[in-house]
């Protein structure tokens, strides 16, 4: 069973990704929220999202 989203609370229908505990988000994450989760903690770092960035 994959479970709903914690985040979204949307059903799981793929990978289920578990969040970091320092995210401090009890439950499990879709891919969507999953890469929204690490670009908000972890800007610029090697995940890319569409996103235009100008910085640096
Ligand atoms: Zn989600």
């Amino acid at each position: 069973m994959a479970g709903k989203c914690t985040v979204c609370e949307k059903d799981i229908v793929n990978t289920t990704y578990v969040p970091m505990d320092e995210w401090k988000i009890k439950g499990n994450l879709c891919s969507k929220c999953y890469s929204q989760k690490i670009e908000e903690h972890y800007p610029g770092k090697h995940i890319r999202t569409n996103r235009l960035e100008n910085s640096e």
